[in-house]
């Protein structure tokens, strides 16, 4: 039995009886590196960039990776090449992304919790924008500054008070979120940034939320920037570029959210028509670059049938694919050869000791012990979110790119694990 559809791009699909990434069989890569192993398409995280150029076509804009979806040092490579800047939210995604041989000046620094240490390190090394998400943070950042005997480049995060339509642990554009300056407060913000010499003023950044599935909310939210955008200036604070986030969603189980290129023409119709045509854009797309693109390949190591419900025991787990267990996400999961037998409904689990540890409820699946299933949609917020949990080493990734795999990760060691730990003596 095929799955009638498998979201997301073409180049992982079924040839004859078998689950592709592009032209490479699934279960070649299973034998080659065990299980559970992650597998991406390199063309098909291309595919997604170029739906956002095409929707930029002729526009200053800068997109940035937003790195946390999946932050492996090739897959960020990859990004780099390709032209892309990155949003990094720690100083230890600014270190991958200079050890991947991105560039510090196209790096944007977003989140709530900078350190003081971490402000330090990326203004030595030249990051692009800090993205300022409270006062308290404004005033830190140009001590930060004066100290350094710099001027750190500053864009303040506001919050538009829309509602992103999405998951409440993933929405963060509205009122009760932690994340942003309350639209209220953001014109006197910008005015004491502008009075503070360590800082210099050059956007203004939101983001919405993730996993945004309708157009919407950025359309609502490109109203309320502009809005902003128009106030601060009349109030003598020039803003040079506009930064809208991310949160593109992609599709898990049937989603139907508007294409980059299709998103961006429409939200640049708006700028036009408010007279904002010339402004250089960002954004930061994190989850619509890569989740698509990525497959985790998981072995059936139990079958164990009951009174009420049928487990289907893998072994990959909530440590590999933790967004079951945090937002009880979808993933579709399916064989990587098909069989003919009549499907059955089965609880697929991990070996965790958590029951909190389901990969996926009430699944119609053929399945036999020893098979292997590919879960889908897995090449963001899975691997970057994996943990140690159960002592279980983290999973191998492998890049594919045409008939070519790469191991990008080997799999993690029990010695690895273990390495700064210290028995008492
Ligand atoms: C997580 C995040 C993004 C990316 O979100 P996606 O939903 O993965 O596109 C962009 N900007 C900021 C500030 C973020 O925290």
């Amino acid at each position: 039995m095929h799955p009638d559809r498998l979201p997301g791009h073409p180049h992982i699909a079924y040839a004859g009886d078998e689950l592709f990434v592009e032209m490479i069989p699934l279960s070649a890569l299973a034998q080659q590196y065990g299980t559970p192993l992650f597998a991406y398409s390199k063309a098909s995280m291309l595919a997604a960039l170029a739906a956002y150029q095409q929707g930029f076509s002729g526009r200053q804009v800068q997109i940035c990776y937003a790195m946390k979806a999946n932050s492996t040092l090739a897959i960020i490579q990859l990004f780099a090449h390709a032209g892309c800047g990155f949003d990094v939210v720690s100083l230890g995604e600014m270190q991958r992304v200079l050890v991947a041989g991105g560039l510090a000046s196209r790096i944007i620094f977003s989140g709530v919790g900078k350190t003081r240490a971490e402000m330090h390190a990326a203004l030595e090394a030249g990051v692009g924008c800090f993205n300022v998400e409270s006062e308290a943070e404004l005033e830190v950042l140009n001590e930060v500054a004066l100290n350094l005997g710099l001027q750190a480049p500053v864009s303040i995060r506001v919050n538009p008070n829309v509602d992103p339509q999405t998951h409440p642990y993933i929405s963060t554009g509205l009122k009760g979120n932690k994340f942003g300056i309350a639209h209220e407060h953001v014109v006197q913000t910008y005015q004491r940034a502008a009075a503070l010499p360590g800082l210099k003023v050059q956007g203004i950044d939101c983001h919405i939320g993730s996993q945004i599935t309708q157009e919407s909310p950025y359309l609502d939210a490109m109203d309320r920037m502009l809005d902003l955008v128009e106030a601060i200036e009349a109030a003598g604070v020039p803003i040079h570029h506009i930064d809208m986030g991310g949160g593109l969603g992609i599709e898990y189980q049937g989603e139907t959210p508007p294409e980059a290129a299709v998103l961006w023409r429409k939200l640049l119709a708006k700028l036009d028509a408010r007279g904002f045509g010339d402004r250089p854009l960002m954004i930061e797309p994190g989850r619509s670059l890569v989740g698509n693109a990525g497959v985790c390949v998981t072995e059936v190591l139990y079958l164990k049938p009951g009174e009420q419900k049928n487990f289907c025991i893998v072994d990959a787990a909530m440590n590999d694919l933790p967004r079951p267990a945090m937002y009880q996400a979808y993933h579709q999961i399916v064989p990587l050869k098909p069989r003919d037998t009549t499907p059955e409904t089965w609880e697929v689990v991990g070996p965790i000791c958590e029951s909190g540890d389901w990969i996926g409820h009430d699944r119609d699946l053929s399945v036999a012990q020893g098979d292997l299933l590919a879960v889908m949609s897995a090449g963001a917020y899975c691997m970057s979110m994996a943990s140690n949990y159960n002592t279980r080493n983290r999973a191998a990734e492998v890049l594919v790119d045409g008939s070519q795999a790469h191991l990008i990760r080997a799999r993690e060691g029990y010695a690895d694990q273990m390495r700064q730990e210290r028995l008492i003596t």
